[in-house]
């Protein structure tokens, strides 16, 4: 609820005394019928179901989950909402609505100079996943990200298993015959994954795989999913039933206490955060359901970690403080890591003509940064941006990612959304080659920005 609408609440409220002398019970009855019109009004006027931050105490699971209105602030802020039913936007000048959909078909469909698959041995490298390297040290203050695959990731951190972006079908495509089809296959199977929370940045076919988190939950009931707004309902008829739905600056704290199946405490703290791209599933639905990124910070107590039988309890006064603007925090015995998901997104509009010098850039990883400091771990997407014209405004370049990584004060990023899928024109095993082109023109690190196989994890 933003203060427009607490204000609105709280002015029902407040006629009583003035006006009408209503009893204390009749002002608060007053006051809250005024608080659901408003947000029933407003809910509909966007065309979505908007589920307030109380649905999260009812939810199932091992998690105790609450809101964190540390980001209040920044949830006022309603400019990517379009109203009468609209759905969503971008709302940054980085931003140009270019209308690629039949251009794009074409291209792809009919064009010359097709990006030709590599034969296997010259694609994307696979490795098996070193599922004890991860376990041994996921009761430590370690941050684990293992690459599934274009923008799959698991993240491990102590005391819960999160799943990013899960497609790990063979196609990504409303049709089991037709679309873009994998041409590497995920390093695990899906059984092997032991999940606690799965987060989706949007509804394309290539983040959000529906028969793969159907599959999922058949397996463990109880895995909480996060989904930008308007998302929802796709899961709940598909009969996915423990959601969040999230506008951006939503958060969430998640909390599991220590047991004998997991030895450690889970304090996770879960972020809807901005990104530049768009939604659609279908013909009819372009931005009716909202996109986002995300941010995903884990806090650890240090001193406990030492002990040897794993019984470390976390600090929950840590919880419970504002954000902090860098990693450490006001408790010198807690350790925060912060890792920052992609999902899908463009930095700015490069149209024919244009420089990719001279347009704007989209300010939301900047404010993310100015939001909740520096990033110890970034994936951030280098694929699917030709032709640049047509692309540009939902996807990144490889300079793009790393204009990103900069934004974000990441201290180190890992490539995604390439690789996998033949979404677009450029070669495809050229994203990474300009990434290091890029790095090396600006003096980074290799390790900086890495490249990893599908099935490495990277650990910070
Ligand atoms: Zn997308």
């Amino acid at each position: 609820m933003d203060d427009g609408w607490l204000r609105v609440a709280r002015l029902l409220s407040n006629i009583g005394p003035h006006t009408f002398a209503l009893t204390r019970r009749q002002k608060v009855f007053c006051g809250v019928a005024g608080v659901g019109l408003v947000a029933a009004v407003s809910a509909s006027a966007i065309g979505v179901e908007y589920s307030p931050n109380s649905v999260a105490a009812s939810l199932g699971g091992p998690f105790t989950v609450s809101a964190d209105s540390s980001v209040a602030e920044l949830r006022n802020d309603r400019r990517h909402w379009i109203g009468g039913g609209g759905g969503f936007a971008n709302p940054w000048p980085s931003f140009k609505d270019v209308p690629f959909a039949v251009p794009f078909a074409k291209l792809m469909l009919f064009g010359d100079k097709k990006p030709k698959v590599p034969i296997a041995a010259d694609r994307v490298r696979a490795q098996h996943i070193n599922w004890d390297r991860i376990r041994k040290d996921a009761n430590y203050d370690k941050m684990h990200l293992t690459w599934l695959s274009h923008a799959a990731f698991l993240l491990s951190v102590p005391g819960a298993n999160i799943l990013l972006d899960p497609c790990l079908s063979d196609r990504c495509s409303p049709l089991s015959w037709a679309g873009p089809s994998r041409i590497v296959n995920p390093p695990c199977k899906l059984e092997e994954l032991d999940v606690d929370v799965c987060v989706i940045s949007h509804n394309h076919y290539d983040h959000l795989d529906l028969d793969v988190m159907k599959k999922l939950v058949e397996k463990k009931k109880d895995i909480l999913f996060f989904v930008p707004m308007g998302n929802k309902k796709l899961l709940v008829d598909a009969g996915i039933s423990n959601v969040i739905e999230c506008d951006w600056w939503d958060s969430y704290k998640l909390h599991k206490p220590a047991s004998q199946d997991s030895p450690v405490e889970s304090n996770v703290q879960i972020t809807c955060t901005p990104s530049q791209h768009f939604s659609s599933r279908t013909l009819w639905d372009k931005n009716k359901t909202l996109w986002s990124s995300w941010h995903i910070q884990s806090t650890v107590n240090q001193d406990d970690n030492e002990d040897d039988d794993n019984t470390n309890i976390l600090a929950e006064a840590n919880l419970n403080e504002p954000i902090s603007s860098t990693s450490a925090t006001s408790n010198p015995n807690t350790i925060t890591k912060k890792f920052f998901f992609g999902g899908d997104t463009g930095y700015r509009t490069v149209l024919q003509g244009d420089s990719e010098d001279d347009v704007a850039t989209c300010p939301a990883f900047r404010e993310i940064h100015s939001h909740f400091g520096d990033t110890d771990l970034a994936a951030l997407p280098i694929g699917a941006y030709a032709p640049r014209h047509l692309l540009s405004n939902v996807h990144c370049s490889p300079r793009d990612a790393i204009d990103i990584h900069h934004d974000l004060h990441a201290k180190k990023s890992v490539a995604m959304h390439w690789g996998t899928f033949v979404l677009s024109r450029e070669d495809v095993m050229e994203p990474p080659r300009l990434l290091r082109q890029e790095m090396e023109k600006r003096g980074m690190r290799e390790e900086e920005f890495v490249v990893v196989d599908i099935g490495e994890t990277v650990t910070v």
